[in-house]
């Protein structure tokens, strides 16, 4: 796709290095390009494995270039990086992680907790998100961010992500039937998911496998992962609205989805990042983007929610700017579902 490798043959001539070599290499990548009148210009991140030192053979220095290479992407992309023996760890570090994460499902290691939203008109709890948690038997509670990417990466985000949803409306349902007033469960979906061809099939299995009405499932998918495939992604929403099924945006603010196509998404609500929500009210420019995304939810009909909400001066703003709902550590952390039963016993906060 959209790697290549470059074999440096030979001995290198009096006073030249290999990193100058490669350098020119990427001179000529950065070159612009120009398509259709318009000008393009690429990065690339590079990784260097040398022979003998790093590898005895070409499969070991492809490998370990591999490995090399996904370091320079960390660091920043257009980097370059020389394998050392510190990738060599890691590399085997991320093979046990891979095992570890593989055989957590079979064990039971994770699970979820819940983060109230509250309605700022009525002050009542109307949803909760669910949020997966690993608890690791040596490491502890491992957060998402440390564990969703690789499960992305090894496809093991496939029976984790049907695990977290058929949870999640097993919990609502169950609180439903305890007598507690109905509530919606917003459920985190990755890129990978999202695509799956029987996406939709799985989400259907989910709520009448648990029997929970499709209302009281949203979906929160994010702006990359529709940009992805516009048309794909749209076709694919449509589908799940038909099931009744609710959607969001997750960390509105932060993609790339251009207005022309966010008029075409079926969406109810636009969540607003935590990034533009954390220096309210004293930064202007927060502020500013704020109500331009709550104004613009309203535009188009859309209910607007706050993330990472975390103090009274935030809310009284956000109140002020006409935003719907708010979450975040204010209100509550992301609990367990037993904490969570004995805040929804309370009528309005
Ligand atoms: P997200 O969907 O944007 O979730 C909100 C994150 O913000 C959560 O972090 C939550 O604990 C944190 N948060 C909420 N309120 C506050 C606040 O007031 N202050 C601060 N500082 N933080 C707050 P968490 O649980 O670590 O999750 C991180 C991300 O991992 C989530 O971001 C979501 O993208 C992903 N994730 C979580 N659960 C799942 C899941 O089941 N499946 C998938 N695919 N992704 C998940
Ligand atoms: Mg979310
Ligand atoms: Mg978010």
């Amino acid at each position: 796709g959209d790697e290549f490798v470059v074999l440096v043959g030979g001995a290198v001539r009096g006073g030249e290095k290999v990193e100058d070599r490669l350098q020119a290499v990427r001179r000529a990548v950065a070159e612009p390009v120009e398509i259709g009148g318009r000008s393009f210009q690429v990065t690339c991140s590079m990784g260097v494995a040398a022979y003998p030192e790093h590898g005895r053979n070409a499969t070991e220095l492809m490998a370990r270039a591999d490995a090399a290479m996904y370091r320079a992407k960390e660091i920043g992309r257009d980097a370059m990086q020389v394998f050392t023996a510190e990738l060599a760890n890691r590399a085997h570090e991320k093979l046990v992680q891979q095992e570890e994460l593989r055989r957590a499902l079979a064990r039971s290691e994770l699970f979820l907790q819940y983060q109230p939203q509250m309605d700022l008109s009525n002050g009542r709890i109307f949803a909760v998100e669910a949020l997966i948690r690993w608890r690791h038997p040596e490491r502890g509670l491992v957060a998402p961010g440390d564990f969703i990417p690789l499960a992305e990466e090894t496809g093991l985000i496939g029976p984790i992500g049907d695990w977290t949803l058929r949870e999640a409306c097993r919990q609502n349902k169950a609180w439903q039937v305890s007598g507690l007033p109905p509530i919606v469960v917003s459920v985190n979906v990755s890129a990978r998911q999202f695509q799956e061809k029987d996406w939709v099939e799985r989400v259907a299995a989910a709520l009448s496998e648990s029997g929970l009405e499709a209302r009281y499932l949203e979906l929160e998918l994010t702006e990359s992962m529709i940009m992805e495939d516009v048309q794909q992604a749209v076709e694919t929403m449509h589908r799940l609205e038909r099931l009744g099924q609710r959607l969001a945006i997750d960390d509105f603010g932060t993609g790339y989805s251009s207005l022309a196509s966010l008029k075409r998404f079926p969406v109810g609500r636009l969540k607003i990042d935590r990034s533009f929500v954390r220096d309210l009210p004293d930064d202007g420019d927060d502020a500013a983007i704020a109500r331009a995304v709550i104004s613009l939810a309203h535009s188009l009909h859309l209910r607007v929610i706050a993330e990472g909400v975390e103090t009274r001066e935030q809310i009284d703003f956000l109140r002020e700017a006409g935003c719907d709902e708010i979450q975040g550590f204010y209100l509550s952390r992301p609990i367990d579902a037993r904490a969570l039963q004995a805040i929804l016993c309370i009528p309005a906060l």
